[in-house]
């Protein structure tokens, strides 16, 4: 199968295979996991911060965030189409009591500083205290610019409000805006990161923060089932994604890019390919056949996401021949679905 749902879907390289078997392991309960740690700080330190905590999940990663920034009956400013509001089940309202206070996103993905200025709530005890600002970068694929993220980072140091990145694909914005990971995570209070993304790890998310803020989601992490024993069988493989995953990423980009191309050529397809930043392309069905679109590759062997729009995620497991192939089969399918 060519799969091009998500880069959630890459396999673990032979490399991170027999790491993982080779992996020196402990109880990471009792904080005697040494591969974990050794990640843990390694991770601390690549994105510029005191401390780190390996995650089972991105979803867990942002849900120990939001939490250990606001408390019960406090609130978190986040994007309309942020995935800590629309894609994690709802987590900090549920298990949090922290009230989400969503933003319409603009086109770029960012949130209009004056309408985030407009939803802070007042100190007044019939309102609930706005706490926290979440950004996500990238979003839809976009990237957020240097500039806009400085310029969050003085609206929360004005409004005494901690700011949050769900850098899920941080390393993928880092590539695009041609810097160094830490010139984007500096902005921040806190991170969380998904190794198991277009980085290639088969499990885990790392979050951090400073040495206070990681020890009270430490503890919510075991509050919430995701302190894991020898996970160091998982950090092992996070080490080298984290490490080796980066260096890859604008073939990534450089695929989508090329998809792109080759889908503005296919006339039943409408696509911008100036939205195209990174690993993910989205693209309309002018018929309105994206369903039939995806089972008809589906036979072919090829997996899409059939939204409107639909989406094409590029990552290490898909290269250019399989993009030549998935263009070839829409063709195919549009001279037989006018
Ligand atoms: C994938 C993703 C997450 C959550 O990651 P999971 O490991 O799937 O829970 C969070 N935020 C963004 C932006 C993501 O793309």
């Amino acid at each position: 199968m060519i799969d091009f749902r998500s880069d959630t879907v890459t396999r673990p390289t032979q490399e991170m295979r027999q790491a993982m078997a080779s992996a020196e392991v402990g109880d990471d309960v009792y904080g005697d996991d040494p591969t974990v740690n050794s990640l843990q700080d390694y991770a601390a330190d690549r994105l510029g911060f005191e401390a780190a905590l390996f995650t089972p999940t991105g979803t867990q990663a942002n849900l120990l965030a939001i939490m250990s920034h606001c408390g019960r009956g406090d609130e978190y400013l986040c994007g309309q189409s942020a995935h800590n509001y629309r894609y994690e089940g709802g987590g900090a309202a549920v298990l949090g009591s922290i009230q989400p206070q969503p933003i319409e996103n603009e086109p770029d993905g960012s949130i209009d500083l004056a309408k985030a200025r407009a939803a802070v709530k007042a100190d007044d005890f019939h309102f609930a205290m706005t706490r926290l600002l979440s950004l996500e970068n990238t979003i839809g694929g976009k990237v957020l610019s240097l500039d806009y993220q400085r310029q969050a980072r003085a609206f929360c140091d004005e409004h005494q409000l901690r700011l949050h990145l769900d850098g899920a694909r941080v390393f993928n914005a880092a590539v695009k805006s041609n810097c160094d990971v830490t010139e984007i995570t500096r902005y921040y209070d806190s991170v969380s990161v998904c190794l198991s993304k277009g980085l290639g790890a088969p499990v885990g998310s790392i979050l951090v923060g400073s040495k206070e803020f990681i020890a009270r989601a430490t503890r919510l992490r075991k509050m919430l089932g995701g302190a894991m024993r020898q996970a160091g069988i998982l950090a092992a493989a996070g080490r080298i994604a984290l490490e080796q995953g980066p260096l890859r990423l604008h073939e990534d980009h450089e695929n989508a890019e090329y998809l792109a191309a080759g889908l503005v050529e296919i006339p039943s397809m409408a696509i911008n390919p100036a939205n195209t930043q990174t690993n993910i392309v989205y693209a309309h069905c002018r018929h309105g056949k994206a369903a039939a679109l995806r089972d008809f590759l589906a036979t072919r062997g090829i997996l899409i996401t059939a939204g409107d729009p639909i989406r094409f995620v590029t990552h290490r497991d898909v290269g250019r021949t399989d993009i030549d192939r998935l263009l070839g089969e829409i063709r195919q399918f549009y001279q037989s679905h006018q």
